[in-house]
């Protein structure tokens, strides 16, 4: 069993924990909290040890009825792998403590791509992060631009694209960000960070985005247009949406043409918190013309990157060498039913 400690078990890292827990190969060691709240008390209930950065604040974990099980660097000595899922730019501040403890670390996007060296997605670079100690799993918009980008590269050759991001302003449980009514240009300068982001993957990709953001809380919406080297096949497009583990076909048949929608689908399918780990690509939106090929993609920016930093660890831990069998343990064990 691969032994996981997951430092920071906020938005990401409460998921991440339940993806790893349900895998039949790891277990959860701890995780870790730095005030007592809601987080705490589902962490209690779930039955994760809780270990906290300043063993000062015990006694207001304990007197909220939360059991501590020690400090952080306890939880790392017993962890092969961490994953840092704490707020863009503490991740960074770690990394002298997991090379310390020579425990390896999965960062996440929030950090920039020098914290681990190595950018990963599993369909794009599982082979490169066999073994690594310091590993960055990449943003929730950057994993929906690789899974596609790298499936439409293989089928047809990649020349170039433009893709704009039309993000969620805050998180569900985000009650003090914006905006409340407007359309935010972020940023208001052109190419967005997003298109440097994927080529810290895929280095070979041609490509400029947009990005602004919403008044939602549920899910960044991508308007994909991609230049292939060769012309593409509607039909044979659908196919390999279709055939991919984690890429999602929102069929026509089921009228759904908006994120609210496909939350109360998710949700109705019995996902847990409604998560969406795959990429939405609106079959009626598909479209070719000569070489390029055109779709919207819904990304469910909580949850994508939960299931690459499952594969993550795998990797590291060399556990598993061929990425599609990772990717095969990690969505069977989170009962996978295609959206
Ligand atoms: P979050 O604020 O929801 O959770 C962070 C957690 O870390 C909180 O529980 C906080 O208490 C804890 N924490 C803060 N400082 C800590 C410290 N020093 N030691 C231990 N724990 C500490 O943040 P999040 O949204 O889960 O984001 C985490 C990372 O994941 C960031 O890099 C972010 O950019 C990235 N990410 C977030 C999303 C998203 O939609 N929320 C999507 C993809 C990637």
């Amino acid at each position: 069993m691969i032994k996981v400690a997951v430092n920071g078990y906020g938005t990401i890292g409460k998921r991440v924990a339940d993806a790893v827990a349900a895998q039949p190969d790891m277990e959860i060691v701890g995780v870790s909290k730095t005030r007592p709240n809601a987080e705490a008390f589902v962490a209690q209930e779930r039955g994760y040890p809780l270990y906290i950065a300043d063993i000062k604040k015990k006694p207001a974990f304990e007197a909220g009825g939360i059991a501590v099980a020690g400090q952080i660097e306890e939880m790392l000595k017993q962890a092969d792998v961490v994953v840092d899922a704490t707020p863009g730019g503490v991740g960074a501040k770690n990394r002298p403590m997991y090379e310390k403890l020579g425990v390896k670390a999965v960062f996440q996007g929030g950090e920039k791509h020098e914290v681990a060296g190595f950018s990963f997605n599993a369909h794009c670079n599982y082979a490169g992060a066999v073994g690594r100690q310091f590993v960055r799993v990449v943003s929730c918009n950057t994993t929906g631009l690789c899974r596609l980008i790298n499936m439409m590269d293989r089928e047809y050759g990649v020349s170039k694209v433009w893709a704009t991001m039309v993000r969620r302003g805050a998180d569900p449980g985000d009650v003090k960000k914006g905006p409340v009514d407007a359309v935010v240009l972020n940023p208001v300068t052109i190419p967005s960070h997003h298109g440097p982001d994927l080529q810290t993957v895929l280095p070979h990709i041609e490509i400029v985005t947009f990005a602004m953001i919403v008044p939602t809380t549920f899910m960044h919406m991508h308007v994909m247009h991609i230049r292939l080297r060769s012309a593409p096949v509607r039909e044979r497009i659908i196919e390999l949406i279709r055939a991919h583990p984690r890429m999602g076909l929102v069929r026509s048949s089921t009228g759904i043409t908006s994120t609210a929608e496909l939350k109360e689908f998710a949700m109705d399918l019995g996902r847990q918190r409604s998560d969406i780990w795959e990429n939405c690509i609106f079959e009626e939106s598909v479209a070719v013309d000569g070489d390029d090929f055109y779709c919207f993609q819904a990304i469910h920016q909580e949850a994508d990157v939960v299931v690459e930093n499952v594969d993550a660890i795998r990797a590291m831990a060399g556990a598993v060498r061929d990425p599609e069998e990772s990717i095969r343990i990690t969505n069977e064990a989170l009962g996978f039913i295609p959206i």
